[in-house]
């Protein structure tokens, strides 16, 4: 006999563990495989977003963040800091400090819930059992009523820039820099490429960003997109749109350069040097030993696993959620189906909506949105009105430095309900989740309008870009209101 579980989760990154929690709340015995262990050979929890992504790569554009306030932004406020240096070393550490405090506490979070932790590979069986397997080749098979695969991504990988995880890394070699690199060059400006690159840029290095597509961020509103690229070069970020890599070679003699060579729209070939290189060229859902090839679940054509809407693969009881499904890889996407799964086992109707996602880019200041663009509009057909505030206009900005950067608010044409909202400015995350729920609701730019706003907050934006829908913005003069199909 194999030990039964209602319910065996594989992955513990936010998708996973959260499932497992939501499952085990539910009163389903649960119980969640992870294979990462750290090098004393301990479970380690948390996947991508704690270990190696989201909380990481957030640690260290805050630390970066403060040095480069300090060195350039204090001055404005009176504020001498003298001779300013900094510990790349130390910095690195106070980032791992976090990631083993976050990892541990999911961990505990687990145990606390009743949630069977394993460590082990996981792999899926017919008729719902699970094999797992441990550093030693020790296997133990399990059986359960429902199992969800919470696998994850990995990072892409191109052969023209092959990773050795010295002078070429990926995301997760660009957490771990030692020293600040005097020339750094990111294959991809895309969400990762400009995270990551911010950091180094911040500290010191000369940043190129080689992106092979023409436009910038294009499946953010281009507006918004256009505006931030114009912050972000002018920080120092030199992006090169069109600009498609193809080949790198790292110097033999001293083995600590690398020579990238890159191919423009119009053809030109052109050569750059840089002490380090980072590939972030997107990432790919990861079923690497997953799947036993009778267990009979499908991939779709581009290796994702293939679910429905409620996230149910095309085996009865087996169900696939966060990067390893269509989608995109956000970790509070996948958390949020964690729990629309567990509670569909569970025999509640829990829906998931797909519309109302926010994403952000934390580059200083922030870029989010949530809803659809004016270009995805325009594109369907819809009648939509457009409001936008610039944070130049309000006085917490002003008051704090803050003022790059606008709101833009879209609302249906003829009901007026908010279809999306688009920041760049600061505390745009937190900004744009206000909309989000706004948005939950079905809320109107009119009602927006209409909710008395603290004073003097950043919030102030999103209340006066939602008057301009109408044309009714109070601290900016009403020419610019756009009425577009
Ligand atoms: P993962 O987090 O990848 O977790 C999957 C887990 O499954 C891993 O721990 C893996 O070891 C385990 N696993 C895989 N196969 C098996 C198996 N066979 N048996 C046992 N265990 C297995 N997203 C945001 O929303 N906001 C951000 O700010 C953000 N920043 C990011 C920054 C960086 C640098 C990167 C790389 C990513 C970032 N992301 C961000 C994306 C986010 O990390 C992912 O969307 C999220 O981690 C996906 O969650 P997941 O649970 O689906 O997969
Ligand atoms: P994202 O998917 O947001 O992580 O962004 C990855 C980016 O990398 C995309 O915008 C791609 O166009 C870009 N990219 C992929 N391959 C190359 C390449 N060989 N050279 C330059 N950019 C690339």
């Amino acid at each position: 006999m194999f030990e039964k579980y209602d319910v065996i989760v594989i992955g513990s990154g936010p998708a996973g563990y959260v499932a497992a929690i939501r499952a085990a709340q539910l009163g389903l015995k649960t119980a969640c495989i992870e294979k990462w262990s750290d090098e004393n050979g301990k479970l380690v929890n948390g996947g991508t977003c704690l270990n190696v992504g989201c909380i990481p790569s957030k640690a260290l554009l805050d630390s970066s963040h403060r040095y480069h306030d300090a060195h350039d932004g204090f001055v404005n406020h009176g504020i001498s800091t003298g001779n300013l240096t900094i510990d790349v070393s130390a910095m690195i550490q106070r980032k791992e400090k976090i990631v083993a405090q976050m990892s541990n506490g999911i961990t505990g979070l687990l145990k606390a819930n009743n949630v069977t932790s394993i460590l082990g590979s996981g792999k899926l069986q017919v008729g719902k059992k699970v094999e797992v397997t441990d550093k030693q080749g020790n296997v133990t098979v399990l059986e359960a009523d429902n199992v969800i695969l919470a696998s994850g991504s990995v990072p892409v990988s191109i052969p023209v820039a092959p990773v050795d995880n010295d002078v070429i890394v990926d995301s997760t070699g660009a957490l771990e820099f030692q020293e600040v690199p005097k020339r750094l060059g990111v294959i991809g400006a895309g969400v990762i490429g400009l995270e990551l690159g911010s950091v180094w840029s911040r500290l010191g290095s000369r940043v190129v960003c080689l992106e092979a597509m023409d436009s910038f961020l294009p499946m953010m509103d281009q507006q918004i997109a256009k505006e931030t690229k114009k912050i972000l070069t002018k920080q120092g970020l030199d992006i090169r749109l069109g600009c498609r890599v193809t080949g790198s070679s790292v110097n033999t003699v001293n083995g600590k350069e690398v020579e990238v060579t890159y191919i423009d729209s119009n053809g030109e070939q052109y050569k750059e040097i840089f002490d380090k290189l980072i590939v972030c060229v997107g990432r790919r859902p990861f079923t690497e030993g997953l799947l036993s090839v009778d267990c009979g679940v499908n991939l779709d054509e581009r290796g994702f696993i293939f679910v429905d809407d409620h996230c149910l693969t095309n085996v009865a009881g087996v169900w696939a959620i966060g990067d390893v499904v269509r989608g995109p890889m956000l970790a509070h996407k996948g958390s949020e189906e964690g729990v629309v799964v567990a509670e569909r086992i569970a025999g509640q109707q829990a829906v998931m909506n797909y519309g109302i996602i926010p994403s952000v880019i934390y580059t200083h200041p922030e870029v989010a949105a949530v809803g659809q663009t004016e270009e995805e509009l325009k594109s369907e057909g819809t009648d939509y009105n457009v409001g936008t505030f610039p944070f130049l206009a309000i006085g917490r900005a002003v008051a704090a430095d803050s003022q790059e950067g606008m709101v833009k608010m879209i609302a249906d044409a003829k009901t007026d309900r908010i279809l999306g909202c688009h920041i760049v400015g600061p505390n745009a995350a937190d900004l744009v989740q206000q909309v989000a729920l706004a948005m939950e609701f079905g809320a109107t730019a009119e009602d927006i309008g209409m909710i008395v706003f603290g004073h003097p907050t950043f919030s102030e934006a999103v209340k006066e870009a939602a008057l301009s829908v109408h044309g009714h913005a109070i601290h900016m003069p009403n020419r610019k209101r756009r009425q577009k199909k």
